[in-house]
């Protein structure tokens, strides 16, 4: 077995209201499929709660105090979009848990890659702030778990979900040890992600954020995963691929503008176990972020395991380049190009 799954019932139990988009039912969803449509061995990996003390790799002690008061009680709004009830504490325990208990796996060999379907979703998740629909960042959490007890040097972060990840980039904005990648609409919600932000001081280069116009196809999205992240991450050469797996770019997802079929989910996937085989011995930790049509979410899951199983068909589709995505990439190529060879 080389593929690993986490699911767990609990995940259902933080829950933010009868009307609100990340809804229990997300996960209901992805599970059946998986009871239903995952036919090839897999080890199903049982998450554990996370420590304090590792939730405090990313946040700060009094952010994990405040979430941990919010225990027991009914509903905690903590920004627009994002609340509590009383069991979310406990869950975002176990979802940061998931990934730690899932990155253990990986590195002591047991299976090659995973995907971890969990909630709530974190790439949104400042050191000091709930947002977006995220209490803790999950991904950062397992990143600098890698770094920290795996002495691991380089870490690569791909994020496609719709929205740009500043929770994700600004834990690491500084560092050269992760290297934060996101495709993004924008200009969107969370309003971060310009190609001018490009990291600081020793991690400069080490942030690459690609801000999408709407309407990007699958065509789209592989292009830039061959053409900018594959001859970055040879360049870099990560230790670990963390992925985070957001289905809100799927062309029916209600809250975005994006194009991507199903297929499109298994196609990006592909391109980086491709990656992962070259550079990093196959090590790639799927994290799932956002996706609000049930249906998209379901498909677009089950094509990227079925990929991470190598069980799915490869496209070998060429992309071309054409005057709009030369002319919408060109700012990004010159800002980066100084950092990488493009
Ligand atoms: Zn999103």
């Amino acid at each position: 077995m080389k593929t690993g799954i986490v699911k767990d019932k609990q995940y259902l139990q933080h829950n933010m209201g009868d009307y609100h988009v990340e809804s229990p039912q997300r996960l209901e969803a992805v599970y059946q499929m998986i009871e239903d449509e995952i036919k090839f061995p897999y080890l199903f990996i049982k998450p554990r709660a996370a420590k304090e003390e590792e939730i405090g790799l990313i946040h700060t002690p009094s952010y994990v105090q405040k979430i941990k008061e919010t225990s027991s009680r009914e509903r905690v709004v903590l920004d627009p979009d994002t609340s509590t009830s009383a069991q979310s504490y406990r869950v975002a325990l176990l979802a940061a848990g998931g990934i730690l208990e899932t990155v253990d796996k990986i590195m002591e060999g047991k299976i090659q890659n995973a995907f971890a379907l969990i909630r709530p979703p974190g790439h949104h998740a400042e050191a000091s702030r709930a947002m977006g629909f995220c209490l803790f960042n999950n991904v950062a959490i397992g990143a600098q778990y890698l770094l920290e007890r795996y002495n691991q040097k380089r870490i690569l972060i791909v994020d496609w979900d719709l929205h740009h990840g500043n929770g994700t980039q600004h834990s690491f904005e500084q560092s050269p040890n992760v290297l934060y990648f996101s495709t993004h609409q924008h200009p969107h919600y969370p309003g971060t992600g310009d190609s001018s932000e490009i990291g600081q001081n020793s991690g400069e280069g080490f942030t690459v954020n690609v801000p999408l116009s709407p309407g990007k196809t699958d065509e789209d999205y592989l292009y830039i995963y061959r053409n900018i992240l594959s001859p970055i991450s040879e360049q870099y050469q990560p230790d670990f691929i963390l992925v985070s797996a957001g289905f809100d770019t799927f062309e029916q997802d209600p809250l975005g503008g994006m194009k991507v079929t199903s297929r499109g989910f298994g196609a990006l996937t592909q391109e980086l176990m491709d990656l992962s085989q070259k550079i990093c011995g196959g090590k790639i930790l799927a994290v799932l972020e956002g996706g609000y049509h049930l249906r998209g979410l379901r498909e677009g899951v089950k094509e990227v395991l079925t990929h991470l199983g190598a069980q799915g068909p490869r496209t070998e589709t060429s992309i071309q380049s054409s005057p709009q995505r030369e002319k919408e990439l060109s700012p990004f190529m010159e800002t980066y190009r100084k950092y990488w060879n493009l």
